[in-house]
């Protein structure tokens, strides 16, 4: 690592007016306390002990000047390997195929696209480490590790006729284990060759059940190891990291890297976002009460309050239509606590205004599955999840919060709600236009508004 690079490119970072230097000098600590490793460990911004949300901006600061590079991984949903990476969203395709387990897979942007840093390869020439780390919850049958030139041994119990994969996660080499026919007393023994080529000298092996003993000798010029397993590896969530969609709702990620959005051919679902949808109430009447220039400068304060308390909640504005507003955030409760905020925001500046040019909304919250796409050359959101809070919003009377069933059975949200004195909460079946059969709603009203209900 060039120890001179690193520290000029990180006094930059800090010269930066806006910069948070403890979170900067955390990042500083996990870089030199990771720095021994054989392999460029990948920064992932969960494992700096440091506020996720004061980590992310610094670490996004630092690839334009050339401190950090930005990596998309795209993860294996059965054995967490990563199977495609890129470093610009331009190159990421909604499906994806993992060539270990031999399955194609949507590369949910939520759900299996990750993002990570890695030093310039001005400061750190090593390759960022491939890790593969099998989920927690994998019952491996054998595990060694072996250093160059060396050979180890271990035996294992299989008594389940299945087909097992063995695999080395450092040199990615892997073998199908097949264990067929009648059960053995007497102790089966294999010796597998680590070659130079990230290959075993033995793709497949056959055995019975009982006994195996494995030799695996390492050929190459790096540690090697051998991990045994089920092949067939059910679904399990990655442990914590920063997903793609959490990334793109950090405003940093528009403001440095605008240009980065999807190829207009592709899609990337998205197993989770939450949408709030806002309108102002009688907007046309305000127009003819007030004439069209006074009416749109109210109409622009309502924007501004309104875009400061979605973007300090980690909320992204992804379009406004008239006068009405569409935001996504990763959360139900981050997008109550925004407009509760701006409520009681819309309540002070309404003590300071004529009562005819008085901001009233109606809000509607939903939360579901969506498309990411590239529209007009900005992401944007596509899907029922996204008509359907459209539809919630327009069943709102002035003041109200609705949202719908999925976004009530969200006990942090609920909380969130309890928390902020909102407890005046009623259960409604409506009719949603464009959407079939009666559908339940939920109506709250907050503590600022509840007496301001046209
Ligand atoms: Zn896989």
């Amino acid at each position: 690592m060039n120890i001179n690079i690193l520290t000029e490119k990180l006094k930059i970072l800090k010269e930066r007016p806006a910069a948070f230097i403890p979170a900067i000098e955390a990042i500083h600590d996990w870089l030199l306390q990771s720095s021994a490793a054989p392999f460029q460990q990948r920064i992932s911004p969960v494992d700096i002990n440091f506020p996720l949300n004061k980590v992310v901006p610094e670490l996004l600061h630092g690839v334009p000047i050339g401190l950090f590079d930005l990596n998309w991984e795209v993860h294996c949903p059965q054995c967490h390997a990563i199977t495609q990476e890129y470093q610009s969203l331009s190159q990421a395709a909604g499906n994806a195929y993992c060539e270990n387990c031999r399955a194609e897979f949507e590369a949910d942007f939520a759900k299996w696209v990750n993002v990570t840093f890695s030093l310039n390869k001005e400061i750190d020439k090593r390759e960022p480490l491939l890790s593969c780390e099998l989920p927690d919850e994998t019952e491996i049958f054998l595990r060694l590790k072996v250093e160059p030139t060396e050979t180890k041994s271990a035996i294992m119990n299989l008594s389940d006729v299945d087909s097992y994969r063995y695999i080395c996660p450092l040199t990615k080499s892997q073998g199908i284990l097949t264990i067929s026919g009648a059960k053995t007393d007497v102790l089966q023994e294999f010796s597998l060759e680590q070659l130079a080529n990230n290959k075993f000298n033995l793709a497949k092996l056959q055995a019975h059940p009982g006994r195996i003993k494995i030799n695996l000798t390492n050929s190459a010029k790096i540690m090697a190891g051998l991990v045994i397993f089920k092949d067939a590896l059910p679904q399990h969530p990655l442990p914590p990291r920063l997903s793609g969609l959490e990334l793109i709702h950090y405003p940093e990620f528009h403001t440095l890297f605008g240009e980065q959005i999807l190829s207009s051919r592709e899609q990337m679902k998205v197993a989770a976002v939450t949408t709030l949808f806002t309108d102002i109430t009688g907007s046309t009447e305000m127009y003819e009460r007030l004439g069209d220039i006074v009416a749109y400068n109210v109409v622009r304060d309502h924007f501004d309050i309104l875009f400061t308390h979605i973007e300090q909640q980690g909320g992204t504005v992804l379009k406004t239509i008239g006068d009405a507003v569409m935001a996504s955030f990763i959360s139900n409760e981050a997008a109550l606590i925004s407009i509760i905020n701006a409520l009681e925001a819309f309540e002070q500046y309404n003590t300071t205004q004529h009562i005819d040019r008085h901001i009233n909304i109606k809000t509607g919250i939903h939360r579901g599955q969506a498309i990411l796409v590239n529209l007009n050359e900005r992401l944007d959101y596509f899907g029922s999840t996204i008509n359907k809070a459209a539809r919630i919003q327009a069943v709102a009377s002035s003041g109200e919060i609705c949202f719908s069933e999925q976004v009530y059975q969200d006990s942090k949200f609920i909380q969130t709600m309890k928390k902020f004195g909102i407890e005046n909460v009623t259960r409604h079946s409506v009719n949603l236009k464009g959407i079939d059969g009666l559908q339940t709603i939920y109506k709250a009203v907050t503590m600022f508004n509840k007496n301001t209900l046209l």
